[in-house]
């Protein structure tokens, strides 16, 4: 999990701010004592609009997502067989794809607003979009690029151990979803249950928007995720040689994804292999490629509905 590990948000790019600072004001419109009659219609209308937004940005990125990694496992297949277009579960894994990226935005913006009322009493719209729009405080104030840094590191940090939270008791029945797919592929990296996204990727990045880094560090850091998760995913047996202790790979990944017993409670990192290697959880054998995936609760349904509510029925 992706994440946790594997984050995967098509949704998180520039154009977040810019939804952000018309969304809040909606939004918070709504939660203070305005009309709800008045508020209702403009909020059902930015909501259809961010989905529209949404599914044309995800669109592009799927193609080239399509074609890129259709070429690569040509060549380089980890688990040589049936393509990912072929995959049992391909129309689960695609629903997943366009309904993530639009809850996570959705969710992300309703609670930066909320953390901006309740944890620095900001209440109106300007005062959001001032906050918000650039960061704030110190860490606003380091170059850009440092920032994305930063946000990479920090957020890879804390999505490592919720990742490890979720492969624990309660919190599993949530995360198996992800560890459900057998067929594991570039196009599986979304396949996330709302709960798992909640409280990983969405409330990791609002604790370090809340804590001034600017949005605009989306503009390189959303497309780097996005890339990177579907990247890990893919059927690919590459490992970067030395590299695999820098960046998560998709034999890093796919390692993960395996069955218990095989390795699966190992590699909890999306992105730096740096938090395996210093808390003991790093597992990559030698001249060896994991084979088969999967959780072992087959009583997983397999389309997405199933899935959804499957954890409230356990
Ligand atoms: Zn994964
Ligand atoms: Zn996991």
């Amino acid at each position: 999990m992706l994440l946790v590990s594997a984050r995967f948000e098509c949704g998180r790019a520039a154009a977040d701010s810019l939804i952000y600072a018309s969304l809040s004001a909606e939004a918070y419109a709504l939660m203070s004592n305005r009309s709800h009659e008045a508020v209702m219609p403009n909020l059902a209308l930015e909501v259809v609009e961010m989905l529209g937004q949404t599914i044309a940005k995800v669109v592009p990125i799927t193609i080239v997502l399509a074609l890129v990694f259709s070429v690569l496992t040509h060549f380089w297949a980890c688990n040589p067989g049936k393509p990912w277009w072929r995959k049992r579960e391909l129309v689960t894994d695609v629903c997943y794809w366009f309904f993530v990226p639009l809850f996570a935005r959705v969710l992300r913006i309703g609670l930066l607003v909320l953390g901006a009322g309740v944890v620095f009493n900001i209440h109106d719209a300007d005062g959001l979009i001032a906050f918000y729009d650039n960061g704030h405080g110190p860490l606003s104030q380091l170059p850009l690029w440092l920032q994305g840094l930063l946000f990479l590191v920090l957020s890879d940090f804390m999505l490592y151990w919720l990742h490890r939270l979720f492969h624990s008791g309660e919190f599993w029945k949530y995360h198996a979803i992800h560890h459900s797919s057998e067929e594991l592929d570039w196009i599986s990296a979304a396949r996330f249950h709302p709960v798992n996204l909640l409280i990983g990727t969405i409330a990791v990045d609002v604790i370090l928007l809340m804590a001034g880094i600017s949005p605009n560090v989306m503009l390189w850091v959303g497309p780097f995720t996005t890339f990177h998760s579907a990247f890990v995913h893919a059927n690919l047996n590459w490992t970067l040689g030395p590299f695999r202790y820098v960046l998560a790979t998709p034999v890093f990944h796919r390692w993960h994804h395996t069955a218990l017993e095989e390795g699966g409670n190992t590699n909890f990192a999306g992105t730096f292999p740096i938090w395996d290697l210093l808390f003991g959880t790093f597992r990559m054998p030698e001249n060896q490629l994991p084979e088969s995936y999967g959780d072992d609760d087959t009583h997983i349904p397999n389309e997405i509905v199933g899935q959804l509510a499957y954890p409230f029925r356990q």
